[in-house]
């Protein structure tokens, strides 16, 4: 008997085996569920592909969350297949490249929108689409999303995608309070820095690593699998009872003031 042995979950946000995304999948899928992957575009697809027929998804489907007839589709392809959904992992972001160095006030404004729309309402948008598919879950819906600390504290050059992880962390919490009264909980994980696709794109991640690995408590950086298995406990029943919540797991580095000695 596993921790989620049929439960119907849905994955956002698989681009490759290093993805944050791929390392919940597999932990989710080690504990019994089932899953439908997502890729965003035709680049992606082979890639997500056999990360899919490794964790035995009934279904990969095409999902660019800022296309509104996309996602229209695939809510009905999900609801074809099973009628319901017991979770959704949305790990999901987006800043271009030009934004994520040098001066936060140097952000342009159809940068900023751009950041938003993909990182901040596309849980929103996500999460309304599929609201019916969860109301017919019968074990404990939930949702969970990817947060990090640069959206609370000043990290240098993460700039707009740290306003950006601000508004996804309140958005949680909103939404929380919106979908709790029918049962579906909402939380996010705030993860340590992990080297990713995304994460290549901002500038000095080899240094926020290193600093990391000697700073945090337990002196090393978090994986993909840290995460898998932190995202077990808020998506399944073990998390009963946690909603608008974000989960630090970065190896304690959100619990420290001063990094001297
Ligand atoms: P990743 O590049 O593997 O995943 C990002 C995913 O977002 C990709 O699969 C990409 O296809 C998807 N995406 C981007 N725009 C999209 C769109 N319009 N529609 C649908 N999908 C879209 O990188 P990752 O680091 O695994 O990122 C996953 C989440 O984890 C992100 O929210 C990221 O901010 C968050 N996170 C990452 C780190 C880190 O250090 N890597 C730390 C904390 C939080």
């Amino acid at each position: 008997m596993n921790i989620l042995d049929g439960q119907k979950g849905l994955i956002v946000g698989v681009a490759n085996e290093r993805s944050i995304a791929y390392g919940i999948g597999k932990a989710v899928a080690a504990e019994g569920a089932d899953l439908i992957l997502t890729y965003q575009n035709e680049r992606l697809q082979g890639k997500v592909e056999s990360i899919a027929e490794e964790l035995g998804a009934a279904a990969l489907l095409p999902c660019d969350l800022t296309d509104e007839t996309q996602l229209a589709e695939l809510v009905e392809e999900v609801g074809a297949t099973w009628g319901h959904l017991d979770f959704i992992v949305h790990a999901v972001a987006f800043a271009k490249r030009e934004e994520l160095s040098g001066r936060f006030l140097d952000t342009s404004r159809e940068g900023f929108a751009m950041a938003m729309d993909i990182s901040v309402y596309s849980l929103v948008a996500l999460t309304k689409a599929c609201e019916p598919l969860l109301q017919k879950s019968e074990q404990n819906p939930s949702i969970l999303t990817l947060s990090y600390y640069g959206g609370e504290k000043v990290i240098p050059n993460y700039n707009v995608m740290g306003v950006a992880k601000a508004g996804l962390e309140s958005a949680v919490r909103y939404l929380a309070r919106d979908l709790g009264p029918d049962g579906i909980r909402v939380n996010a994980i705030s993860s340590g820095p992990i080297k990713t696709l995304s994460a290549a794109g901002i500038r000095g991640m080899r240094t926020q690593l290193t600093a990391v690995e000697k700073q945090t408590p337990l002196r090393r950086n978090v994986t993909i699998d840290d995460v898998g298995r932190a995202a077990v406990f808020a998506l399944s029943d073990l998390g009963s009872g946690m909603t608008g919540e974000v989960l630090h797991v970065d190896a304690g580095y959100h619990a420290i003031g001063a990094f001297v000695d």
